[in-house]
């Protein structure tokens, strides 16, 4: 699964979320959210995020923004 870390705070862009294939984005106030289930891997998000916030979650050290994705995916 892709995931949303922390540039992605107060960004306001939202260019990710348009091509997202399965819409798995979810929005709040000042943050975006993949759910972790939903996210098919595709990798297409990445490239577009201005601020460099999502990240795929083989990276080392991303386990607790994995949760908070996930948490917050559910809430929104
Ligand atoms: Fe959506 Fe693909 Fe990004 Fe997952 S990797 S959030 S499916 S665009």
């Amino acid at each position: 699964t892709y995931v949303v870390t922390d540039n992605c705070i107060a960004c306001k862009y939202t260019d990710c979320v348009e091509v997202c294939p399965v819409d798995c984005f979810y929005e709040g106030e000042n943050f975006l959210a993949i759910h972790p289930d939903e996210c098919i891997d595709c990798g297409v998000c990445e490239p577009e995020c201005p601020a460099d916030a999502i990240r795929p979650d083989t990276e080392p050290g991303l386990e607790s923004w994995v949760e908070l994705n996930r948490k917050y995916a559910e809430i929104w």
